[in-house]
Formats: C-alpha cells, structure tokens, sequence
C-alpha cells in the first residue's frame, strides 16, 4: 500500500511556502534554520519551515506594533475594515481547494474533511467577524443630567496568538479574525506540525488589501518560537489553543513578563452520556463513535468517555463497534477517505501508548489498538473502543487525542452526572434521553463549556466556544469573542449650563 502517487499528485497543485510572514513578505528565519515539514500520508518530508526562534519575533512583534501605532488599519473607516475583510474571505474561498489539501497534506485528515468543514468554516468565520465591524455599538452610560458616560471598545493592541494543529486554520481564524475585527494587529505562531495553510492565509490577506505588518505569521517550536511570543514586553494579550500543560506554561509567561491579557482554549475528556431512554438507539451509536472518530480523534471536543447506562450498555456498545469496524483507515487523499491519519509519529506513539496503558490497567478492547497503514510510512492507527473502563483509569483521565473510546458503564442519572464531572476537563459533554426533565437537569448539572443533548458537537460561529475547569477560559466564536481583543475605557464628560 502506498500513497506517494497521490501526495505527489497533491503536491504539483499547491504553493508550498514554509517562511515566515512579516510586515507583508515572506522571509526566512534569522538564523537560516529550518524545520521539516513532513506529511502523515506517507512519511515523506514535503518542504522546510522557517525555524524562528526569539529574534524573529522581535521582529514580528516590532512591525505588529509599528503597524498598530501608524493606524493604518486601527484607524481605517469601519466600512473600509469590512470591505478588506470581506475580500479577504473572498479570496480564502477562492483558494479553498488549495488550502484544503495543504490542511490536509500537511496533518493528514481526510480531504473530504477539509473541503466540507474546515475551509468552508474558516471562511465563514471571516466573514462573521467583517460584518460586527459595523454592526456592534459602544455604549452610554446611565449618567447624571450634567455629564454623560461613554463606555467605548478601544482594540487591546498586538495579540499574540499561539494555534494548535488539529484544525490548523479554523483554530486560527478563530483568534486572527475577531482580532483584526476589533482593530488590533497580530502576530500568529502556528503549530510547527501544520503552519502552512495560516503562510497562505496570510499572504492572501495582504493581497486582499491588509496593511503590511498588521497580520504577522511566524512558524517555529512551541519552545522557542511560543515561548517568545508569551514572554514579549510588547504584547498586549495572548491567545492560546492547544493543550492544558502548555496552557499553564503560556500564563506563567503572561505573569513573568507583562501581565499580558490572556485566554485559553485547552483540552479535554469530555462525557457522553447515553441514557436507557435514548431517542434514536442507531442514530445515537453512529454519533457517539463519530464524536470520537472524527480527525481521527484528534479534536478537542472528542466524546472520549462513553457513559452509557448499565441496562442498554452490551446492545449499544455492538452498535458503536460496529461503527468503528466499518471504518478502515485510509488515504487521506482520496475523497472517499473517512478517516485518515494522525498528525505525525510521535503522536501515533503516544495514541498507541494509551491503548497499551488500558489493556495493561485492566480494561476491555472491543475493537481495534493498533497501527495500519505502517507500509505506507504514514501516522495510522484503527479505530479503537475499549469497554470496562473505570473512571480511575489512565485511559479515563488523560486526552488521548486518538481514535479512543473508553465507555463506562453507570447505574443511574445521579451516578452519571458525578462520573461526568469527576474530571479536571470541562471543555464538553452530551447526554441522550427522550425525557426533557433529565435534559434540563443534565444541562443544569454538567460543568462544561458545551453542552449537547441528543446530537455532538453542535455548533454554529454565532454561538461561544470554550471550556470550564482546565478546559481554559475565554471564548472564541460569537460576538463574545470580540471581548478578547479589546479595552474598554469609560469617557466621562461634565456639562457646563
Ligand atoms: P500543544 O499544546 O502541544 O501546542 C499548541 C501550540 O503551543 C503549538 O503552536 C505549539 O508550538 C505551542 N507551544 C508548545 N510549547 C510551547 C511553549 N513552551 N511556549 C509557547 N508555545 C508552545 O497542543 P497541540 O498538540 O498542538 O494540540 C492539541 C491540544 O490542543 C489538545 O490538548 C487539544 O485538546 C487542544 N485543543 C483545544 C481546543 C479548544 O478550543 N479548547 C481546540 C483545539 C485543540
């Protein structure tokens, strides 16, 4: 089995820049180093990533904040910001072809994935933030008869924003997108493992009319690249996707430099609980396996614990096993592929390495645990479930960030909501049940950010995403979103008679 034919295929269609972007052109990192650039699908090393490091984001920073004092996008008309980021939108849809298989060779999810959701979703969150430009007020104070309040948005300044791989650029497009909305200029760190579609983005946007230095991309190691951005004196607010480890890193930066604003977007564990009323027994097993094998597991979000009452358990975990048995790994090229890689080696390691920690601690494979695809050199593992998980076991505790269910049985609604909760995650949870009292109870109980009943992840940009507890804090979409990014400052004026 080999996808080379393909990856090369994919390869001749798209622009592969791995440089830095910084006050409107590309540059190679300060030092001359560089980073390879490897595709899931096979193995292959598909093109060199600027390895930026301190000095580069003095740099970006720099021009960030020399673009934010200039004004030239700060003090843009309203309108004139809108039309900028309208054409910017336009012009990510019309690359939306290119930059799906650049998401798509670069962590190796299914292109079907990245032309039906990722691309489409970045767009819209695009254009979502162009219209509030004009579209949100500031605010009058309830002042006495004498003077009159102002309470008025003013942009934070340069953000820093530090993105994760697994939805390489709609995670980012969640933070450049409502910071450019609020006037603020930007300096982007994006995932060494998948940076070049948010390269791409960037460049477009200067082509679509964004002022040099007002969205900076600089692509490096967490470590060192990250690590700057999060400690830099010249950053107003930093805003983080990724996970819960790094998250507390990213605050202790905040608080040893600045006192930079920050928010977290981190990871989770999150519960889907399956109630013996369950409306739709065949709809619900398709969406509990699809609520972990989705990206293959790699999604913050994922329902990896699988709460499913004692009395319907064995007959829905079939259902979901059988889910998980249809779904072989496969080119993520093909657009019939439904599920694809994950995003490098040492990710395949560490999804391994739990299905180990799990038969080792005692629970059940039903289905799966193990590598596929080895001889295509690519990062592929089977979709896995494992029942008899106790609640207390590594493989309950810890996101996997893989194809993993881990399902726990429970007696009744009061022993789910405790098991549901008995996490140090927050960021998501579900329940299915035909009685509405059970739903609003479990709305009312749960501790997370999102909660479903009878579906997962149902999402929309209008509604916010984010999580309680080590989760993170902040949120991203909505037009709460915008609170991220700005000041706001009170004007108060004394009349004379
Ligand atoms: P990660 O924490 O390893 O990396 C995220 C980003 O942080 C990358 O750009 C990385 O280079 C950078 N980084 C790493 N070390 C750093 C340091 N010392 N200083 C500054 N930056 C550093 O996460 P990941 O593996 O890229 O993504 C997976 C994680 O992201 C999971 O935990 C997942 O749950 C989480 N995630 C959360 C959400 C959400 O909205 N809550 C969404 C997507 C992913």
């Amino acid at each position: 089995m080999t996808f080379s034919k393909s990856v090369a295929a994919a390869l001749e269609t798209v622009s592969l820049r791995g440089d830095a972007f910084i006050n409107g052109e590309f540059r190679p990192a300060q030092s001359g180093q560089t980073l390879p650039c490897v595709t899931p699908i096979d193995g292959s090393e598909i093109a060199r990533l600027a390895a930026c490091d301190a000095g580069d984001i003095e740099t970006a920073v720099a021009a960030a904040r020399a673009s934010f004092e200039a004004g030239h996008w700060r003090k843009m008309a309203p309108r004139e910001k809108k039309k900028i980021l309208f054409a910017f939108a336009d012009k990510l849809e019309a690359h939306a072809e290119e930059l799906a298989l650049l998401e798509t060779l670069d962590m190796g999810k299914p292109i079907a994935n990245t032309k039906s959701a990722d691309i489409p979703l970045v767009v819209q969150t695009v254009r979502y933030y162009a219209e509030a430009i004009d579209k949100v007020n500031d605010e009058l104070g309830p002042s006495p008869h004498d003077a009159v309040s102002m309470i008025v948005r003013e942009p934070l300044g340069v953000i820093g924003a530090v993105t994760p791989w697994n939805f390489p650029l709609l995670m980012a497009s969640w933070k450049f997108a409502p910071a450019l909305a609020t006037g603020n200029s930007v300096v982007m760190k994006p995932a060494e493992q998948a940076s070049l579609s948010m390269l791409r983005a960037a460049a477009l946007a200067a082509e679509a009319g964004l002022p040099d230095g007002v969205l900076n991309v600089v692509p490096g190691e967490g470590a060192k690249a990250g690590k700057a951005l999060a400690l830099h004196m010249d950053v107003d607010g930093i805003v983080f996707t990724g996970s819960t480890a790094v998250g507390k890193l990213i605050m202790g930066y905040a608080a040893q430099s600045n006192l930079k604003r920050v928010a977290l977007e981190c990871g989770g564990k999150s519960p889907q609980i399956v109630m013996e009323d369950c409306p739709d027994f065949d709809a619900a097993a398709d969406a509990a396996a699809w609520a972990v094998f989705y990206d293959q597991g790699q999604v913050c979000t994922a329902g990896t614990r699988l709460l499913v009452q004692n009395s319907i358990k064995d007959a829905f975990l079939k259902k979901v096993a059988a889910v998980a048995k249809d779904l072989a790994p496969g080119d993520p090229l093909d657009p019939d592929t439904k599920f694809g890689a994950l995003v490098d080696e040492t990710q395949m390691n560490t999804v391994l390495g739990y299905i180990r920690k799990g038969n080792e601690e005692g629970a059940q494979l039903v289905c799966g645990g193990e590598r596929a695809l080895g001889q295509s050199g690519g990062f592929y593992v089977e979709p896995t479930i494992f029942s008899g998980v106790d609640n207390k076991m590594t493989i309950a505790r810890e996101e996997i960030f893989g194809p993993v269910i881990s399902a726990i049985g429970f007696g009744d609604f009061d022993e789910a909501m405790t098991i549901a909760n008995d996490t140090i995650y927050g960021l998501a949870a579900g329940i299915w049940t035909s009685n509405v009292n059970t739903a609003h109870r479990a709305a009312r109980t749960l501790r997370a950010g999102n909660v479903w009943v009878n579906c997962w992840d149902g999402s929309d940009i209008t509604t916010p995403f984010g999580g309680f507890k080590q989760s993170g804090f902040g949120r991203d979409r909505s037009l709460h979103a915008l609170d991220k990014y700005t000041e706001l400052k009170t004007v108060w004026m004394q009349l004379r008679d």
